[in-house]
């Protein structure tokens, strides 16, 4: 039989899933409802491809030479409907004027994410904005390996993970693909968010008729998870309400490979690399600009990535120190450290029986004291990112 990553490193990229001649590997979900393949041994020939396709077991030749620089960047014309600064749009749409297709992660019925790939000329905006979970590659990679064959551009976006799984699936490299990661804080799954979203319909019934969800704020720069109704935003989550995000920021519920990531640090997978510039200007050289909508930090990785860069339009690009970017941003570098509480945490959420109270007074995750009460408040009211938005324009002046 093959020999495939262990459980605790197999990020549930589906590159075995994908390559598979013989329809042998299927994409199950662990107890915990993480993605991981399972080989129906009545199907498998033991022609090994799957192991050869593995990243975990064979992806070391991945990585890019390390990036020695760093990039302030945002889309005019995008940067308000992206999670920061809008880098993944204007690359996309890069792509997209030169007949290409752009793979990226999308919401599939209300609340489960995967990834899909958007056709030439049409509108990527779903692939737009960071979707807080796994997203299920399915069969995507195998899908751009027809469209390369047929000589069109590809670019792929998604966890480093997804990206060293396509790239090793491909075997070869392709003029014409470009593959943008992400920093990637890891991944809670998807059957764990539908949890939450189940619980928070039954225990809070302002949010019953949701049936869609965003994680960012796209009017400023920030992260306020709001269910939504058709294309209408609801009150942003706050309190006990919000308690999937608060698990997220304290890496509580992610899958076990995120917290000894193979794919973090200054050697990348992807051509280029995106995500927040926190703290830019905090530290060392000013940054006088207003930052209230968002600011994208790219990182080119490669031939192709710094093409691309050059040529994008109507774009605000500024070389800053790598340093600044490390800073504020641990996982650039490094995985997040598991809590103790993990496995239970888990368990509890995806638990039925039990409450978002019932697990904030366990694993005391939101704070309910009066500094929270406030800034809670703020958020929910919108006067939060106004007064942002305000200091923020004072800074730049
Ligand atoms: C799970 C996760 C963890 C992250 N952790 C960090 C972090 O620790 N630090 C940091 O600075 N940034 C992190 N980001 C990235 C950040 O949230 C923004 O996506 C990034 O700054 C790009 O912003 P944008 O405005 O260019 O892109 P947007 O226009 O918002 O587009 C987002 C891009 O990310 C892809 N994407 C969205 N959700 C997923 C997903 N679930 N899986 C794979 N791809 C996805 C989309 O396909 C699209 O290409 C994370 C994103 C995700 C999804
Ligand atoms: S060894 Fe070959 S047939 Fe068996 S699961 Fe792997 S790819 Fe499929
Ligand atoms: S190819 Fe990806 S999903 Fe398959 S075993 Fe390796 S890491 Fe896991
Ligand atoms: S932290 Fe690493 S293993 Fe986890 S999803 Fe992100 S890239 Fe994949």
């Amino acid at each position: 039989m093959p020999i495939l990553a262990k459980p605790q490193n197999c990020t549930g990229c589906a590159a075995c899933g994908n390559i598979c001649p013989h329809d042998a590997i299927m994409m199950t979900q662990d107890n915990d409802g993480f993605i991981m393949p399972v080989i129906n041994p009545g199907k498998c020939v033991e022609c090994k491809l799957c192991e050869k396709a593995c990243p975990i077991v064979n992806g070391k030749y991945l990585k890019n030479p390390e990036v020695k620089e760093a990039y302030a960047f945002w889309d005019n014309n995008t940067r308000t409907e992206s999670s920061s600064g809008g880098a993944f749009s204007a690359i996309a749409d890069w792509i997209r004027k030169r007949d290409g297709v752009v793979f990226g992660a999308a919401w599939h019925d209300s609340f489960q994410c995967c990834h899909i790939g958007i056709e030439e000329g049409k509108d990527f905006a779903m692939l737009r904005g960071s979707k807080y979970l796994q997203s299920d590659v399915r069969k995507t990679f195998a899908e751009a390996r027809e469209k390369l064959k047929e000589g069109k551009y590809v670019l792929f976006t998604g966890t480093p993970c997804q990206i060293a799984g396509l790239r090793s699936f491909l075997i070869k490299s392709y003029e014409k693909l470009i593959t943008i990661d992400i920093v990637c804080h890891g991944v809670p799954s998807n059957i764990l968010f539908s949890n939450y979203i189940k619980k928070l319909k039954s225990e809070y019934p302002q949010y019953s008729s949701a049936d869609g969800f965003e994680f960012r704020n796209l009017r400023g720069w920030g992260i306020a998870p709001t269910p939504k109704k058709g294309n209408c935003r609801m009150k942003p989550l706050t309190g006990v309400a919000n308690l999937y995000m608060a698990a997220f920021d304290k890496g509580a519920i992610f899958r076990e490979s995120c917290y000894d990531c193979q794919f973090n640090g200054l050697s990348r997978v992807g051509d280029i690399t995106i995500a927040d510039f926190w703290g830019i200007g905090a530290f060392g050289k000013p940054f006088k600009h207003d930052v209230s909508k968002g600011v994208s930090l790219v990182l080119v990785n490669s031939k192709s990535g710094r093409e691309i860069l050059e040529n994008l339009k109507n774009c605000f690009i500024e070389k800053r120190e790598l340093q600044e970017a490390v800073k504020r941003n641990h996982n650039l570098v490094a995985s997040t450290d598991k809590p103790p509480y993990r496995n239970e945490l888990i368990k509890s959420f995806n638990n039925p029986e039990i409450t978002l109270r019932d697990i904030n007074t366990r694993f005391n995750l939101k704070g309910t004291g009066m500094k929270d009460n406030v800034k809670d408040l703020l958020i929910s009211t919108g006067v939060f990112w106004i007064v942002k938005s305000i200091v923020n324009k004072l800074r730049s002046i």
